[in-house]
């Protein structure tokens, strides 16, 4: 029987149904599903929420990097610099357009892309950096900025995990020439299915955004460039836009299960958050030694805990004609045998957190 859920969405559903689905209702009566006013507001508000000018909704976060990549011109002879502890989802991407992914270990403190590694991946073929802001936190993003003018690079920021998170006062996805976001129902803001966003400061990149994302047409069956069909459905854009009101105060829930989780597992090595970073805590992860066992342990507690993530982006089978092998990135590798992720929604209580924490003992 399970007494801690890893995620339960059923508690955050009750605190905002009603207005959910008098929003949906209301699209279900005016019956226009693609492309209408609740995608536009939902995009102003969401530009306005991240500081950015211009935000336009996709079909995923995956698409999302995708679209961003296809805008940028990246393709055949590009490299594109993705860290090698990340959801699969960030070097499929770069495949998908026909680059090639250069894989780069993270710091073992902050789980966060090395910059120092960064800068000695970088070639002439180098176009774009995608810096992954991993459990909700970030790395230097400053010193990437830096790293990325002066060897006129681009950063696409994948912010699937980041929503709300921060760096030295500066929204996470703001920082690059663009920032992606997933609404995967799990992630700090999910929609009810997929859904994702790409937010930019260049009105010429969000434009040919806007085009890609509907079949490359200018107007009704005039298709200047090859596009593809990945737009945010009314429906989810209806939900997001209640959503986006709850975000911060939802983010400053998880901050307090994290402080508390942090406060009564001093035994136990956690993600090292940088003083300039506000994490969203996507994830609360903890390093372990005998995972095996204390999962297991945990979970005859009735406490559900999961691995982000059990291989590392080069070991997946998928990319094995890129012939990378074990031992190529010891951080990443080291991180996939020993992390594990604890149960975390703001909709936790009290008496759960300590729950798990008197298990870990
Ligand atoms: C969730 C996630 C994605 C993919 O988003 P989808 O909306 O599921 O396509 C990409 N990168 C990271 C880091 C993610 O966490």
């Amino acid at each position: 029987m399970t007494k801690v859920p890893f995620v339960d969405l059923i508690r955050e559903y009750k605190e905002i149904s009603k207005e959910v689905n008098q929003k949906i209702s209301g699209v279900l009566r005016r019956q226009h599903f693609i492309l209408g006013n609740e995608l536009e507001n939902f995009e102003k508000e969401l530009a306005d929420y991240l500081g950015v000018k211009y935000v336009a909704g996709v079909g995923s976060g995956t698409d999302g990097l995708i679209i961003s990549l296809k805008a940028l011109g990246i393709g055949k002879n590009d490299e594109v610099i993705v860290p090698v502890n990340s959801y699969v989802a960030t070097a499929i991407a770069v495949i998908e357009v026909g680059a090639t992914p250069i894989f780069v270990d993270v710091d073992k403190d902050t789980y966060q892309l090395d910059l120092e590694e960064v800068y000695k991946k970088i070639t002439r073929k180098t176009k774009v950096i995608i810096p992954v802001h991993l459990y909700g936190s970030s790395c230097d993003m400053n010193a990437l900025v830096k790293i990325a003018k002066r060897n006129k690079l681009v950063i696409v920021e994948d912010s699937c995990q980041a929503h709300g998170a921060a760096f030295k006062g500066k929204k996470l996805g703001s920082f690059g020439g663009l920032g992606v976001f997933s609404f995967y129902p799990s992630k700090n803001l999910g929609s009810y299915g997929d859904a994702g966003a790409i937010c930019t400061n260049n009105y010429d990149l969000y434009e040919r955004i806007k085009k890609i994302r509907n079949y490359g047409q200018t107007k009704k069956y005039y298709h200047d460039e090859l596009g593809i069909n990945s737009r945010l459905d009314e429906i989810q854009a209806a939900v997001l836009r209640v959503k986006l009101k709850y975000l911060d105060d939802w983010n400053i829930r998880r901050r307090e299960w994290a402080e508390l989780y942090k406060e009564k597992l001093v035994n136990f090595k956690t993600q090292k958050i940088e003083k300039y970073v506000v994490s969203n805590y996507y994830l609360f992860v903890v390093e372990v030694e005998n995972r095996e066992l204390l999962m297991n342990s945990l979970s005859q507690k009735g406490i559900q805990t999961l691995i982000h993530y059990p291989i590392p982006i080069h070991l997946q089978k998928c990319f094995g004609y890129l012939h990378y092998k074990n031992g190529d990135f010891p951080i990443a590798e080291m991180l996939s045998k020993k992390t594990l992720s604890l149960p975390m929604f703001p909709h936790l209580t009290e008496k759960e957190v300590l729950y798990v924490c008197r298990g870990m003992q």
